[in-house]
């Protein structure tokens, strides 16, 4: 993934038009161009953005919130718990049964619902109304299998995957929103008011016992599966990190110690930024036209939402500036986001010798027809200089947050691995581009110390981590169950 094929290029003598756009994407390439001297920079300056993240409120673009979760799962949460999972185009409703040290999970059905995009940008009531309605009728459906104790009330652990300066384990404001939400009325508020009061609304009565950012629930998911955990690592929609940090190494936190000692920390790393980063003009751009300009930086240059984009805003200058797709600019190539990064991934890993997928994709979605062979191959070199791009920046990321555990060198008599959950549809469905990331972290780290350190795929922890979150949070006592 470092190199691009430059293969198509280099074999093209031809017209002016075709060298203009050739030039168009070299240029792109070049800017984007992310050596391994480049990407220790990045890792490094994301060591010194968690520090100084930690260090006071403010002190970095970098939040390093504080979760209030300092004790992972255990293993011996029981019970009947309900996940709500809001922070995509969809949104998730499970219902888990935790069957303790020998049962784990028993049981779990969930539903998903997509999110009508009308929605994304209302009000915090009409959200949370939608929601709270499509929870009512999940709780309808709980089956008498899913024993809840009589008397009991329903307990719900909120995964909620945008910035929240936490107050407490079960609520916490608003920040801002990011992945194409933008809800005037709900920032400054607390989303577990907002949803208990949609909740209430609705009829469903249910307490949030827990409110996690997704990585949190993927880090609690994980550690629940795999004990050597100890960071976790979402690329989605969105993108983000969270680990496990020593309490006394959090100046900011000036609560009591917790017993553990530890206390895990949403980074926030989309919007990480750094004048390390390779910016071109069409990441400027795509930020300017954004619904949160100037911010979650690194997210856009990595995550799912915005892969797609790169790629169309490339593809619109050749056709604007070299008659890449004929002489008329095709129209819709002029609609933002109209690409989606499972398009593009799509292309990126044809196989078919006439790249057909391509063809049918450029036919299909941007209405270009009849595209060349050699036409086709700028574009999935195009996909192939984006997406590595993404993956190799997401690799320094995570050389940053080993570094800042002291796990980035070998220390004499390591016998322990240290495991990175991850988990989201980019680094799930595009394999090009998980392929890569694990790659370059191996370069990164180098062979000795790279075979202590795995990436586990969490699949949905976040669901099921939320659950056991809200088991070990719960209001009533944990009391083994006849
Ligand atoms: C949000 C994070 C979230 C990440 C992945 C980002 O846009 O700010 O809170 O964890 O997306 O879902
Ligand atoms: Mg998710």
């Amino acid at each position: 993934c470092a190199a691009a094929a430059l293969i198509v290029r280099h074999r093209m003598k031809s017209s002016g038009k075709w060298a203009k756009a050739m030039a168009i994407l070299k240029e792109f390439e070049d800017k984007c161009s992310t050596p391994i001297s480049k990407l220790r920079q990045v890792a490094d300056a994301m060591t010194v953005e968690m520090h100084a993240g930690l260090a006071s409120e403010g002190g970095s673009k970098l939040k390093m919130l504080i979760s209030y979760v300092d004790n992972l799962p255990t293993g011996d949460e029981h019970g009947l718990f309900y996940a709500l999972d809001l922070g995509g185009t969809n949104f998730r409703v499970l219902r888990v049964l935790l069957g303790g040290k020998e049962g784990r999970v028993l049981k779990q059905e969930f539903t998903e619902v997509s999110i009508p995009p009308n929605l994304m940008v209302s009000t915090s009531n009409e959200l949370f109304d939608f929601i709270a309605a499509e929870l009512a009728k999940f709780v309808a459906t709980e089956g008498e299998d899913f024993h809840l104790s009589p008397g009991r009330q329903r307990e719900l652990g909120f995964t909620f995957s945008f910035p929240v300066k936490q107050t407490s384990i079960n609520s916490g404001n608003i920040i801002t929103w990011s992945k194409g939400f933008s809800i005037a009325d709900a920032v400054g508020q607390d989303v577990v008011s907002e949803l208990t009061k949609a909740m209430e609304r609705k009829g469903v009565d249910m307490r949030v016992a827990a409110l996690v950012n997704d990585t949190i629930g993927t880090l609690a998911g994980g550690k629940y599966d795999n004990n050597d955990v100890v960071a976790a690592v979402i690329l989605g929609t969105g993108t983000n990190a969270a680990y496990v940090e020593r309490a006394h190494a959090i100046p900011k936190w000036h609560g009591l110690l917790p017993k553990s000692g530890e206390m895990v920390i949403n980074m926030e790393w989309g919007n990480f930024r750094s004048s390390h980063l390779p910016m071109t003009e069409y990441d400027q751009a795509l930020d300017n036209e954004s619904l949160n300009p100037g911010d979650h930086i690194f997210e856009k240059i990595i995550s799912g939402m915005y892969l797609g984009d790169i790629v169309r805003r490339v593809l619109l200058r050749m056709a604007e500036e070299a008659a890449f797709f004929g002489d008329t600019v095709p129209p819709k190539l002029r609609i933002p986001l109209v690409l989606r990064t499972p398009d593009m991934s799509a292309m990126h890993h044809d196989t078919s010798p006439d790249l057909r997928v391509v063809g049918t994709k450029m036919k299909d979605i941007l209405g270009i027809t009849n595209t060349s062979l050699k036409t086709r191959k700028v574009v999935v070199e195009l996909c192939n200089i984006v997406a590595s791009r993404g993956a190799r920046l997401s690799a320094a990321g995570i050389l940053g947050i080993l570094k800042k555990l002291g796990k980035d060198t070998i220390k004499e008599g390591e016998k322990q691995k240290t495991v990175i959950a991850m988990d989201g549809g980019l680094y799930e469905h595009y394999t090009e581009f998980s392929k890569c990331l694990e790659g370059t972290l191996n370069e990164l780290l180098g062979e000795e110390v790279a075979k202590n350190i795995d990436i586990i795929h969490a699949n949905d922890g976040s669901g099921v981590g939320a659950a056991l979150l809200a088991a070990s949070h719960s209001q009533y006592p944990e009391v083994e169950e006849s």
